[in-house]
């Protein structure tokens, strides 16, 4: 039998470019990663992919999820769900592979509850400074006022817990970030044999 993959997670504030440096990370075969593709309610932003981005559902489609218990952990971030699903991570695990989870502070404290430390490999994004990360959740312009304003006060808070993960890495740019990233996984792996 193969050894089950590690779960990787990547936790950070909105808009410190997670999802960028997520797919840089995965742009490395060698590595063999999954993206673990979450269940959400919120509405589709410009660009983004249903079944590839995430799995866009209704309110009732997601309470379901909840009462059938298909969910690895879930949150309800600004007023919005977002869930893992369990089936999918445990399909790429069994495989042998690693599985991604681009999640919140939240999730990420009860995955890390649901598994044994050496299963987990986490790494907390933070922006070069807070100026930077309003510039950005700013000028990604999706989004109104009132929930920059959320997602900034909530980016704030979040912050509070880096320290809760394995790696802390400064988004200077993402190429730096990924490949800080990709070493730390090439390490990881290979000391799991
Ligand atoms: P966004 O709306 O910007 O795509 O995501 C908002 C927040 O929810 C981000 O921090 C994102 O990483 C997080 N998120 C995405 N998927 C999940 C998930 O399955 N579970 C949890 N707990 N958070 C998620």
């Amino acid at each position: 039998m193969k050894k089950p993959g590690l779960l990787i997670i990547i936790a950070g504030p909105s808009g410190v470019g997670k999802g960028t440096i997520r797919k840089k990370v995965m742009e490395n075969k060698k590595l063999n990663l999954v993206f673990s593709i979450s269940l959400t309610t919120r509405k589709k932003r410009v660009g983004e992919k249903n079944g590839a981005d995430y799995f866009f559902v209704t309110k009732q489609k997601f309470l379901n999820a909840i009462k059938n218990n298909d969910l690895l952990e879930y949150n309800n971030y600004v007023g919005n769900y977002y869930g893992t699903s369990k089936k999918q991570v445990n399909q790429v695990r069994k495989a042998g592979k690693n599985v991604i989870l681009e999640i919140d502070v939240n999730g990420a404290k009860n995955v890390a509850k649901a598994f044994k430390k050496n299963e987990i490999l986490s790494f907390f994004i933070v922006p070069p400074s807070l100026k930077e990360l309003e510039k950005r959740i700013r000028g990604r312009s999706t989004e109104t006022d009132v929930t920059i304003k959320k997602r900034l006060a909530k980016a704030k808070e979040e912050m509070k817990l880096k320290n809760k993960f394995n790696y802390i890495i400064v988004n200077d740019t993402p190429e730096r970030a990924s490949q800080e990233i990709i070493n730390i996984i090439k390490n990881a792996t290979a000391l799991r044999g």
